[in-house]
């Protein structure tokens, strides 16, 4: 390629709606550009990372045994109804209606309609196992579309699904699927830990994330410095333990304290002097329309996915306003004594709060809280339940180590279905036997678009991006200092002319700039390797090549430089 020829608008100033660099990057470097909020063009030199990228995974798929289809983005509600997913979805699908009024969608995933493709050609165990997947664009209203290509609304994603006749079969498929995804990670040169994730909206009951390490990740891991645990935090698990904290002594028993217009954890434990270790958060949540009061220690945090998945129910939320003056409840003076008299509210009570001997808790009236509460002793908790979030420096749950913060980005989750999808849809084989079994499914999903911001967000310095050679735009860019002076520029054509019969990908930036302002873009777009046609390629035939990566330049001879880029490639 010409630079002078090639569509690359880079930008000279940072747009101001691009918060992290990636965003800052894809856009600065005249790779992406925004059409909407969260919708992007991928222009020439950002798709040509998206085709490498989409290659990678092609490969790893395939070699895995998938097979490659296209199932249609455009999904009529039928599919949706029949899973029972349509009124599940929510607000984050985007739905409209055909000329004649029939709804339909444009497809956030695709386990319905690629359940009913398998369910209607296969009828046999001969058929099984089947991996199939595809790569295409997904579509989902996120409410905070952002970070550019990491949260898009239309986004590229790789999704595989399997069909297995058993549960052995499946966990193959599975075991099969985590080694690819390994593979397209590494191959992508991206740092990862796979972790232990919660299913979601997708469902099924064994799941991993690939999560990209990166500070400005939206996912928070924890991992344990000894074994190989790892987890999100949406699901990791907590060992309970009783507050460590110097316990205030100067009440020891049961009594009601003034607090006025006291309200939160710190200022009451500012005013009483007691440690929020031995305070009791009380919370009002409206879990599947029902009431019910959530304890946890004033230090630590609720897990809303936590408690979701414990009670087993599909919407909680907060309660509101109304909620409070319903039940009699003192918004800002919560407590769980006396609130089942009125209401018979159901309190749960997370692991650490019966291992508490002491606790302040909301008096359930105006500027009032209890002090010298024995949780045991005195409330009436109806369910003890792990709902909260682990902490930096808690132990493992596996081993005796320590458990450890990181924050990234997920570019991959893997799940295994079981018979979800084809228990709902009706998805059967016949075995050997010639009797009806359910197919046990799994899918897999890879955010290509996602994965491509990832490597960004770890790859880049104050002057631009720089790729993986493996996903690079192009591997290498040739600057002659000078386009006016012609034995040089018969020097970079006739290098241009050998990098490209070698098979190196090669832009050759025959533009009419200034040799600084081709330096920066080099840096900027972050090509692996630049070659400098200059003024010693003409008086003792020698090119500068310099990496990207570590900065170093080293000379070398006009005739070996096709061999050298070659050799620097395959390393
Ligand atoms: P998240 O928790 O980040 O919203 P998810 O768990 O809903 O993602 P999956 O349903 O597991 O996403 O989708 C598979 C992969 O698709 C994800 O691992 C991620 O890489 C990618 N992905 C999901 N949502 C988006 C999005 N809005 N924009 C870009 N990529 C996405
Ligand atoms: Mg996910």
């Amino acid at each position: 390629m010409r630079a002078s020829e090639y569509f690359t608008p880079t930008l000279r100033e940072i747009p101001s709606e691009a918060e992290i660099p990636s965003h800052q990057l894809l856009l600065k470097a005249g790779m992406v550009r925004k059409a909407a909020a969260g919708i992007y063009t991928y222009l020439p030199m950002g798709y040509r990372v998206i085709e490498k990228i989409m290659k990678i995974i092609r490969e790893e798929m395939n070699k895995a045994g998938g097979q490659e289809l296209l199932l249609p983005i455009l999904q009529p509600a039928g599919i949706w109804k029949e899973s029972g997913r349509w009124d599940v979805y929510g607000e984050e699908m985007f739905r409209l209606k055909d000329r004649h009024g029939r709804d339909f969608c444009l497809g956030p995933t695709h386990e319905e309609i690629i359940t009913i493709l398998v369910r209607t050609e296969v009828s046999s165990y001969k058929q099984l196992p089947l991996l199939l997947y595809q790569i295409q664009n997904k579509y989902r209203d996120e409410k905070r579309p952002r970070f550019g290509p990491i949260r898009g609304r239309e986004f590229i994603m790789k999704d595989l699904y399997s069909f297995d006749r058993d549960e052995a079969g499946m966990k193959r498929s599975y075991e099969k699927m985590y080694q690819a995804y390994i593979n397209v990670f590494n191959r992508c040169g991206l740092k990862y830990k796979i972790v232990e994730a919660d299913t979601g909206a997708i469902g099924g009951n064994k799941s991993h994330e690939f999560i990209a390490l990166a500070d400005t990740g939206e996912a928070e891991i924890v991992y344990c410095d000894k074994c190989d645990y790892a987890a999100n935090v949406e699901i990791a698990p907590c060992k309970p333990s009783p507050p460590k904290a110097v316990k205030n002594v100067s009440f020891n028993n049961k009594e009601l304290v003034h607090t006025p217009g006291l309200q939160s954890i710190e200022e009451v434990s500012q005013y009483l002097k007691i440690d929020p270790e031995y305070m009791i958060k009380s919370l009002i949540y409206e879990a599947d329309g029902e009431i019910i009061c959530v304890l946890i220690r004033g230090d630590r945090q609720i897990n809303e996915i936590k408690l979701k998945n414990k009670l087993g129910c599909s919407n909680l939320y907060l309660a509101e306003e109304n909620d409070f003056s319903k039940y009699n409840i003192v918004k800002g003076y919560v407590g769980p004594l006396g609130l089942k008299d009125k209401n018979n509210i159901k309190i749960i009570a997370d692991l650490e709060i019966p291992l508490m001997d002491y606790a302040v808790v909301g008096a359930n009236r105006k500027d009032y809280h209890y002090v010298g509460v024995n949780p045991q002793r005195d409330i009436d908790i109806d369910e003890i339940l792990d709902i909260r979030f682990v902490e930096e420096g808690e132990p493992c749950p596996n081993c005796s180590g320590t458990l450890h913060k990181t924050r990234g980005i997920e570019v991959g989750q893997i799940f295994q279905l079981g018979d979800k999808y084809s228990d709902a849809l009706n998805a059967v084989f016949t075995d050997e036997n010639g009797k009806a079994q359910k197919i046990l499914m799994g899918c897999y999903g890879i955010g290509v678009s996602r994965t491509m911001a990832a490597a960004i967000e770890q790859n880049h310095d104050k002057d631009g991006i720089i790729w993986p050679i493996s996903i690079a735009p192009f591997h290498v860019v040739i600057i002659p200092v000078s386009e006016k002076d012609e034995k040089m520029m018969n020097a970079a054509e006739k290098i241009y002319k050998d990098l490209n019969s070698l098979g190196i990908e090669v832009m050759l930036d025959d533009r009419d700039e200034r040799a600084g302002v081709k330096f920066k873009d080099a840096d900027l777009i972050g090509y692996p390797y630049r070659i400098t046609v200059g003024k010693k390629t003409i008086s003792d035939n020698t090119v500068d090549v310099k990496s990207r990566l570590s900065g170093e330049e080293v000379t070398v001879k006009l005739n070996e430089v096709g061999s050298y880029i070659k050799s620097l490639i395959s390393e």
